[in-house]
């Protein structure tokens, strides 16, 4: 199973925000799309990436969330995986860099991105079809 296999089932939609806009509209954003994590981008440039955590962090400090900017918080070095990657390698990055999402990148371009989630339902999937399989067999 590779990268490109789960973006063929999830679809390619990468929702992104830009430096500028503040923590509510971020946290906005998320809530709309249901994610939890967003791209930051500047002319189609991957700039950074802010989640669901980096906002956390500032919630804690009792901050307001509206003073604060989307590239004061963001991590910049971003770690990106490509649609060739194999889903072991991934699970290996994911848990290696501690993070859980992976903005996937295909000669330079945004093509899809992949939640630790993501990872989760298709190892549940491939386990299902294996059980049912196996099921098959004792029962024919
Ligand atoms: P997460 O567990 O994905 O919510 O992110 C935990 C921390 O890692 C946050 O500070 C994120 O900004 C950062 N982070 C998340 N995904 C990535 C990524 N692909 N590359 C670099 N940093 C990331």
């Amino acid at each position: 199973m590779q990268v490109r296999d789960i973006l063929q089932h999830k679809g390619q939609q990468v929702h992104s925000i830009e430096p500028e806009a503040t923590l509510t509209q971020a946290a906005q954003k998320m809530m709309e799309h249901r994610c939890g994590s967003l791209v930051v981008q500047v002319q189609d440039q991957l700039v950074g990436i802010i989640t669901e955590r980096d906002v956390l962090r500032v919630c804690a400090t009792g901050q307001s969330l509206g003073t604060v900017c989307v590239h004061e918080q963001m991590t910049r070095r971003v770690v990106t995986g490509s649609p060739a990657d194999d889903l072991r390698s991934i699970m290996g990055v994911l848990t290696n860099k501690r993070v859980r999402h992976l903005p996937v990148l295909e000669e330079g371009k945004l093509v899809g991105m992949i939640s630790i989630g993501d990872v989760v339902k298709s190892q549940y999937d491939e386990l299902a079809f294996e059980n049912h399989v196996l099921k098959s067999y004792i029962h024919s």
